[in-house]
């Protein structure tokens, strides 16, 4: 079977068998070698790891995966790329597909199967549910070393950017609180079949064994976070007030300002992930 990192062999594919590109599961399929290239390397796969792939498509990365990695885990929603990645995937026999969606599947279990070791996921992720699959799989807590994912190039930013910047907000805190992203490269539309409209970056999640800050309750770190952004335009202390699984007023939320220094007009933007950390421990025992 003839790798398929390129234009020709995409189309030649895909012309096979008939098959009709799906917007509903944003499929752009890579196209481009010295980008697969790079995702794979940054991914750093040696043959003692379990590789989750998201969204195999064809199975273009999938081959690159199965070539470095002891065993790929590709999961894949639609049904009718079986047939072809049956055909792409046939002399590689240490990868199992899985066709089912993604935010379904228990990413534990896969792990367990696996012996209990990470695994390391990579993808070339479908932009429509990016937020959700990356939330889901830092918050469901399997154990899972590194994240390699392609996404639009915004939400690279947004996941990178600290306060004080307008891109900055709950994604940027819930992966800085989990992993250590770094952007890997920039990746053009020309780079996929069908062209996307804008333009996508790959970007790796190193995941922390630790969090870089100790709170009394995660879920009350992330309720504070959510509030605090869910009304940019309000001051801080009035969205934290207006949330009402917190189940706090307005003078609460402005004494755990006060105490820390801040003043109650603040905004969420301009506080650190430590300081979300200090104001969420603060806030446990206004309640309580
Ligand atoms: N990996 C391929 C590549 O790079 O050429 C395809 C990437 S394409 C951007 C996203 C893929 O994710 C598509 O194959 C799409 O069908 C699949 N997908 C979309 N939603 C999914 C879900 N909820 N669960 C699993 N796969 C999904």
């Amino acid at each position: 079977m003839a790798t398929l990192g390129n234009r020709r062999n995409t189309a030649e594919i895909i012309q096979k068998y008939q098959f009709d590109f799906r917007k509903k599961y944003g499929q752009n399929f890579l196209v481009d070698n010295s980008i697969l290239d790079k995702i794979v390397e940054a991914a750093d796969i040696t043959r003692d790891d379990c590789i989750l792939e998201i969204g195999p498509g064809i199975g273009t990365m999938t081959q690159r995966l199965a070539e470095k990695a002891g065993r790929v885990v590709a999961v894949e929603i639609d049904k009718n790329l079986m047939p072809i990645l049956a055909e792409t995937l046939a002399d590689y026999g240490n990868v199992t597909v899985l066709n089912e969606d993604i935010l379904k599947v228990d990413v534990g279990e896969i792990a367990r199967q696996n012996g209990g070791k990470p695994l390391k996921v990579v993808a070339n992720l479908p932009y429509y549910i990016t937020t959700p699959i990356i939330m889901s799989l830092l918050e469901s807590r399997a154990p899972v070393r590194s994240v390699t994912v392609m996404v639009q190039k915004e939400v690279a930013e947004r996941m990178k950017v600290g306060p004080g910047s307008k891109e900055y907000g709950a994604l940027s805190l819930a992966v800085q609180y989990y992993a250590k992203p770094e952007i890997i490269t920039k990746a053009p539309a020309a780079c996929f079949m069908p062209k996307p409209k804008v333009d996508s970056t790959v970007v790796r999640l190193s995941l922390y064994e630790e969090p870089p800050v100790k709170v009394k309750d995660e879920s009350r770190l992330f309720a504070v976070i959510r509030a605090s952004f869910n009304q940019r335009r309000k001051t801080l202390a009035n969205g934290l007030a207006n949330a009402g699984d917190l189940g706090l007023n307005r003078r609460q939320a402005e004494e755990a300002l006060a105490a820390m220094g801040l003043s109650p007009q603040v905004r969420g933007e301009t506080l650190t992930l430590e300081q979300f950390a200090e104001l969420s421990d603060r806030l446990y025992e206004a309640r309580a």
